[in-house]
């Protein structure tokens, strides 16, 4: 049973904000980015360093508390969120420092993607990650980090050195190769079940402008477009990404009147070779038919990776459903245009992330993630910012997976999961699941940290589940 007397003294122990219910800022601390999910935890602690996420382990650890750990709070399961116990949020540890001789960028847990390129790209510099600037890296790394620079430099996680870990008895520790090899392997795509990380070490990229942006085709080409680009993808040279979509045009500029609230399928490139050859590259892909909208040209990377925020502000509807792919046959293409055809609001979509390239060549045991050997992670999302339109947008996105589940490749990216229980965890992790628990029963056996795709710790005699 938590105190008044005891919150008071934790509280004296941190730098950071101890916020609850009765606390102004309350509602406005516990909100995350899927509009659906409204938690209501006992304490929030706004971290500011290491001491304080000590402390709030510490803290939750003897009082039998429930821990939740956000990031950048992100996640369509809500799960840097929990009902009633302690959230260890670290959205103030924001500071990034760039090395410039080594080429390593060493990254707070509290930033965004948005945060952490601002910082990077000043040095002409980038770390591979997501496509929304908002996204927190810390949740984006645990589980894998796919993204515009995917085929060329890897996951984000192929690029993460190492860690600095607070575990559930409160100690802290570095993961890499070289120190606790076991808890840098499982936090490689493991997610947040193993501590609480409290700053990345990561790899940069000579990755400045690239040529990029969305090109669309009317619906009625979707067909010919997806087998063109399945050969495409899979043969092109690695400097090239191109993610394909099924969209609305959203109602706004810079988007044509003419094609505002279209359904279409399109293509988001991002060309991050040599720019005196990027026309050449794109000569043949404009060639094959002509784009009804073609927004590619130069940009600077952080532009790219912010250019969806404006369609995606946080407090939306979201309900998501995921697999890898290997590849489109056409009885699959033919199902995914009869669901695209009927998306239930603009906001919805579908996208298909290549993890071939530079992502392939990592053995599918050297990291916990697992589906090296997939072609495209797959995520269908129904999104809307009404709740009202919560079961269209559902049902839409349940459908759409249920038809298409048979020809994917079984399992799903754990980043783009709602929570669907063990089973799909599981086939997430494929052969490296019995080493993750391992790795859990070693560095968290009592299951502190299972506010996330919980993979459970062996119980022992000695690990009372809290
Ligand atoms: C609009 C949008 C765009 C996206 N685009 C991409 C994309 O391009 N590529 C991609 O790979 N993914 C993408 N994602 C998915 C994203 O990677 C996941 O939602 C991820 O969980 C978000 O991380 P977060 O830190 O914001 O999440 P949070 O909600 O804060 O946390 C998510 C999980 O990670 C754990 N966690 C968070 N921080 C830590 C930490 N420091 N230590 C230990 N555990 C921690 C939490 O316990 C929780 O289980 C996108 C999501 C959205 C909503």
């Amino acid at each position: 049973m938590l105190t008044e007397q005891s919150i008071t003294q934790f509280q004296a122990s941190l730098r950071g904000k101890l916020i609850q219910a009765h606390d102004p800022d309350y509602d406005t601390c516990r909100k995350v980015y899927n509009g659906m999910f409204d938690k209501r935890p006992t304490i929030i602690v706004k971290c500011v360093d290491v001491a304080d996420v000590i402390a709030s382990v510490n803290f939750a650890r003897e009082n039998n508390i429930l821990v939740a750990i956000k990031g950048g709070g992100h996640n369509a399961a809500g799960l840097g969120m929990c009902d009633e116990g302690l959230v260890i949020d670290l959205s103030p540890m924001k500071s990034v420092h760039v090395d410039m001789e080594n080429e390593i960028a060493l990254v707070e847990a509290g930033c965004t993607l948005g945060d952490m390129d601002h910082a990077t790209h000043v040095f002409g510099m980038a770390v591979p990650i997501g496509i929304a600037s908002t996204t927190g890296i810390s949740g984006l790394t645990l589980g894998g980090g796919l993204g515009h620079l995917t085929r060329k430099c890897g996951l984000t996680i192929d690029n993460m050195i190492e860690a600095d870990v607070v575990l559930a008895d409160g100690s802290y520790v570095k993961a890499s190769a070289k120190e606790n090899k076991d808890l840098y392997w499982a936090l490689r795509g493991g997610g947040g079940n193993f501590g609480v990380v409290t700053s990345f070490l990561f790899k940069l990229h000579p990755v400045d402008t690239v040529y990029a942006g969305p090109m669309l085709w009317e619906l009625s080409e979707a067909k010919e477009i997806m087998k063109w680009y399945q050969h495409l993808i899979t043969k092109a040279p690695k400097e090239l990404n191109g993610f394909f979509a099924f969209l609305s045009v959203p109602p706004g500029p810079p988007f044509p009147e003419h094609l505002h609230l279209k359904k279409m399928c399109g293509i988001v490139w991002c060309y991050a070779g040599d720019l005196d050859r990027a026309e050449e590259v794109f000569r043949p892909i404009r060639n094959f038919k002509q784009p009804a909208l073609d927004f590619v040209g130069p940009i600077p990377l952080p532009a790219l990776q912010s250019m969806f925020d404006p369609i995606l502000p946080t407090g939306m509807q979201w309900y998501w459903k995921a697999d890898f792919v290997k590849e489109l046959s056409d009885e699959a293409i033919d199902l995914h245009i009869q669901h695209a055809l009927k998306m239930p609001t603009w906001q919805s979509t579908m996208h298909l992330y290549p993890i071939n390239g530079a992502a392939a060549k990592v053995g599918k045991n050297e990291t916990a993630w697992s589906y090296r050997d997939a072609t495209w992670a797959m995520v269908m999302a129904g999104i809307d910012p009404d709740p009202a339109n919560r079961e269209a947008i559902t049902q839409w996105t349940k459908d759409y997976w249920n038809d298409l589940h048979p020809y994917s490749a079984g399992a799903a990216y754990i980043n783009f999961m709602m929570e669907e229980g063990d089973e799909r965890i599981r086939a997430t992790y494929g052969d490296n699941y019995e080493k993750l628990v391992e790795v859990k029963t070693k560095y968290d056996p009592q299951n502190l940290f299972r506010v996330n795709q919980n993979i459970q710790p062996v119980v022992t005699e000695d690990a009372v589940a809290v």
